[in-house]
């Protein structure tokens, strides 16, 4: 299998920067190639912009959705875009590794979907969840947090990780036809002692090592939704996150449905 890993940590010796080398090793041990893109060390540029479109469509005003649909269809995607887009080609599995930054993903991160998942690329029109650009290819989060697992349980203040996450893995991953699946936390590698680190290293070895036996995040398939792309009034919403009212689901209920559907992190 071919994996891309898109680290995002600025610093080598950190311990995203210890997961990362890991994955490696682990991963070309079993047999799997590897490519890493360190946003950091590449000074991956975060932001698009029109200088990231030498052909424009339209020079009298910058939109951003229609310039990348151009520069895809034109071949004039800029040559770092193009180099990252190649490398998702390559892939049958996507590893985002990144420390939770401000409850979502490092700023440099950010500019890498905004860039390489681009319009044109990873999704179009009438092109996305179920038949997105990137459908068969899978994903996967590995993320630190600075706090311990019980903040980021439903009852803790910072809230369900799986809430948390719910906008990178159903409005980035599973948007553009990826087939997502769970997560992975190191809970505040900084605070815990070196045991507990040492054992973060091996749970996650042991998770890409059985990679083909994990159960995929479930997220409605298009059937499910109506004309108004809303759940139909009879579908009982099983995401963790959303909810239907017409079929007489309360918020409340959705967790439970949650639950049943084996949907825990
Ligand atoms: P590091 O501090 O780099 O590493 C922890 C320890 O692991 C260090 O002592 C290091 O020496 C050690 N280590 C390195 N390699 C190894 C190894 N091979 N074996 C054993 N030990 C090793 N947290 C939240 O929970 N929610 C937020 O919303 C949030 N927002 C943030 C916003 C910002 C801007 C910042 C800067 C931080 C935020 N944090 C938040 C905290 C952040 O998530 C944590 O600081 C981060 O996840 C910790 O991971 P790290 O890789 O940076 O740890």
């Amino acid at each position: 299998m071919n994996v891309l890993i898109v680290h995002a940590h600025p610093e080598a010796t950190s311990f995203n920067g210890a997961l990362t080398a890991l994955a490696l090793r682990t991963l070309q041990d079993r047999g799997h190639h590897v490519q890493i893109s360190d946003l950091y060390a590449m000074k991956w540029k975060a932001t698009l912009d029109p200088d990231d479109f030498a052909q424009r469509a339209d020079t009298s005003r910058f939109e951003p959705s229609q310039e990348q649909e151009h520069a895809q269809y034109h071949h004039s995607v800029s040559p770092d875009v193009r180099a990252e887009q190649e490398k998702v080609q390559w892939a049958d599995l996507v590893i985002l590794q990144f420390p939770v930054w401000w409850f979502s993903m490092p700023a440099i991160l950010k500019g890498w979907v905004d860039r390489v998942l681009s319009r044109g690329f990873a999704y179009s029109s009438g092109h996305k969840y179920d038949t997105g650009h990137l459908k068969g290819k899978r994903a996967m989060l590995s993320v630190t947090t600075g706090t311990a697992s019980t903040l980021y349980e439903p009852n803790g203040v910072d809230g369900d990780l799986h809430h948390i996450l719910w906008p990178i893995h159903n409005g980035t991953l599973a948007y553009t036809g990826f087939t997502v699946l769970p997560p992975i936390a190191s809970w505040m590698p900084a605070q815990v002692d070196e045991a507990m680190r040492k054992q973060y290293l091996a749970d996650y070895a042991e998770r890409l090592a059985h990679l083909e036996e994990l159960e995929p995040l479930f997220f409605h398939p298009r059937q499910d939704y109506d004309d108004h792309q809303q759940l139909k009034p009879g579908v009982i919403a099983r995401s963790g996150v959303q909810w239907n009212p017409r079929a007489g689901q309360t918020f409340e209920q959705s967790a439970a449905a949650f639950a049943d559907n084996d949907g825990r992190l």
